[in-house]
């Protein structure tokens, strides 16, 4: 069994009468890329802060490396790097002077610290820019500069708070690929994000929550083992009545039809061929059918199941 990393237990954060965070328990293996899933607003960054100390809340407790977290635990803290969702590096200090600096809080030796920073510009592919000033930067080279400054002095436990929001596909793949990398070479990693794609792709286990509380939790495998529908499949077909639709829903394994705009949308728990048997059925009845999909489970679909809202707004 591998070691715990983190683990937080019934951990409560109120601001004023709002329950950001509630009785959020988590615990987080060494090796693992942990994914932290939830719609804006669901606690994700709430929870890092008080993680990290940065935030005082009102109840629980909180252990990192085994040992209790507390603000001046710079034991700790030594070995933990954040990338925080706000870019936060200084706009005075060029690309390397930034990285140099925040690796200096950590590594006070001068050779150490000179080969961590020239690591962390390789590693985020900066070297063309070490002496541009942030302003100068583009919104992915300014995420790439936010990461390398968190990860320069080569921590244990790494956390990512949603480094690819409003990022263009090339330095989003670019960052995933590099936390993927980290990983291998030995760091335990927080990854939150309302991506579920992104998760889906990096992540070796998660937890999903909603109103500051974990909803589900394992591997996506796991989660998506759990959910009722199995396959959805949408048929865009003309003229579907209420007895066609009846029709539909007495097929085998269909639990749920609906028709709305010309889309008709059939939920099935399980079974093989539902695509072929559901447009068999509406041949025989001489409906016209158009574009035809199936969709298998997403962490979406577990979402939708638990709380029966979208894990995020249509963009
Ligand atoms: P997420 O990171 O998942 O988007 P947050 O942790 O930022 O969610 O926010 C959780 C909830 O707490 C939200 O309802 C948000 O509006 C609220 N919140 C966050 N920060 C503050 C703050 N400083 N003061 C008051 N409310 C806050
Ligand atoms: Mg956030």
């Amino acid at each position: 069994m591998a070691n715990t990393v983190v683990k937080i237990d019934k951990l409560v954060k109120r601001y004023k009468e709002l329950v950001a965070v509630d009785h959020l328990s988590l615990e987080i293996f060494e090796g693992e890329v942990f994914g932290l899933l939830g719609p804006n607003g669901s606690g994700k960054t709430t929870t890092i802060n008080c993680l990290l100390s940065l935030l005082s809340y009102d109840k629980g407790d909180i252990q990192i490396f085994g040992k209790d977290m507390s603000p001046t635990a710079y034991d700790i803290k030594k070995d933990i790097g954040v990338v925080m969702q706000n870019v936060a590096v200084f706009d005075q200090l060029t690309v390397y002077e930034n990285i140099d600096y925040f690796c200096g809080l950590y590594i006070k030796n001068k050779a150490e610290r000179k080969k961590a920073v020239e690591d962390a510009i390789a590693f985020t592919g900066l070297e063309n820019f070490v002496k541009f000033k942030p302003k100068k930067l583009s919104g992915g080279l300014l995420r790439r500069l936010n990461i390398a400054c968190g990860i320069a002095h080569k921590p244990k436990l790494i956390i990512f708070d949603e480094p690819t929001v409003a990022v263009d596909p090339q330095s989003r793949n670019k960052i995933l690929e590099g936390i993927i990398d980290l990983n291998r070479q030995g760091a335990t990693i927080i990854y939150t994000s309302h991506y579920m794609e992104e998760v889906e792709q990096i992540c070796t286990r998660l937890a999903i929550i909603d109103r500051g509380r974990v909803i589900a939790e394992g591997t996506i495998d796991e989660l998506k083992s759990n959910v009722k529908c199995s396959e959805t499949v949408m048929v865009e077909a003309r003229d579907v009545d209420q007895a066609m639709l009846e029709k539909v829903r007495a097929l085998d394994h269909v639990f749920e039809t609906s028709y709305e705009n010309g889309e008709l949308t059939v939920k099935y728990t399980g079974g093989k061929h539902n695509v072929v048997r559901l447009l068999n059925t509406l041949q025989n009845d001489n409906i016209h059918i158009g574009r035809v999909s199936s969709e298998q489970p997403t962490l979406n679909t577990v979402f939708l199941e638990l709380t029966g809202k979208e894990l995020r707004d249509k963009e």
